[in-house]
């Protein structure tokens, strides 16, 4: 079974964004970018599952610029077989990320697709459920646990107070939670591996979809700075705002 896997290339979750002074989103130059969390999660359980002998190969694919060629390196020295890099220097919004993605579903063919549950930059939590519709394929959300048997994935998902364990008939389309797996560290050698992989280059426009943003940011602002905190002299005192300043107890 081919699994394909979708990773992003976002700010660094270490990095304190600033907010550009014009309010349109936030100053990305010369700041640390990484795979999405999520994404590596996704490619880890693919590696897994390769490993359990289920997936035969692991396509990873990335929609962006030029330099998420570095993304696609450090899936494929995480495991994925080869890459494919969609290239535009468009603002790629999730419904064009899905179109994309549909379109080299229909090429490659795979039984599994998985993304991260969202991106942490835009944190829209969208491009896998807009691709599951766009290829009429069934899809699990938040994935915690998945086991694939018999052309059918049994899939666990986080759920209030719970969990729930979902059938799907493959292909389907399932996003990685967070406690789907913990990523193994990258090592040296596979570093040096993942450069000899092979890695498609593809223009976005060669796949004859219409990346044009429907949506459009009318401002972007910082969250609104926190009072300082105070101390107080004794329980009794802690107590009485509590109960008369926060109103919580
Ligand atoms: P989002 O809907 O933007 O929160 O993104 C959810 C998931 O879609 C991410 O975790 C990725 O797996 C995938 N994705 C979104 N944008 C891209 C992109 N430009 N290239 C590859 N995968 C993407």
């Amino acid at each position: 079974m081919k699994v394909l896997v979708a990773v992003k290339r976002v700010v660094d979750y270490n990095v304190k964004v600033r907010v550009k002074s014009d309010q349109t989103g936030v100053d990305i130059a010369n700041v640390k970018m990484s795979m999405n969390p999520f994404d590596e999660i996704a490619i880890e359980e693919a590696v897994r599952l390769k490993e359990k002998g289920i997936a035969t190969e692991i396509i990873a694919v990335s929609c962006g610029v030029t330099q998420c060629q570095e993304t696609l390196r450090t899936a494929m020295a995480i495991g994925a077989d080869r890459a494919i890099l969609v290239e535009s220097t468009a603002d790629l919004q999730p419904l064009a990320v899905a179109k994309l993605l549909k379109a080299l579903i229909d090429k490659e063919q795979p039984g599994l697709i998985i993304l991260g549950k969202q991106a942490i930059d835009d944190d829209c939590n969208q491009t896998g459920q807009m691709l599951a519709a766009l290829a009429d394929l069934p899809q699990v959300t938040c994935a915690s646990k998945i086991e694939v048997a018999d052309g059918k994935a049994s899939i666990t998902r986080e759920i209030d107070g719970g969990l729930e364990t979902l059938s799907v008939t493959l292909p389907a389309v399932m996003t990685a939670d967070l406690r789907l797996n913990e990523p193994r560290y990258v090592t040296l050698p596979n570093i040096m591996k993942a450069k000899k992989k092979p890695m498609d280059v593809i223009k976005a426009e060669n796949l004859g979809v219409d990346v044009t943003p429907g949506i459009k940011i009318l401002k972007v602002t910082e969250p609104p700075k926190r009072s300082a905190g105070i101390k107080v002299p004794d329980v009794a005192a802690l107590v009485d705002k509590l109960k008369n300043e926060a109103k919580v107890i």
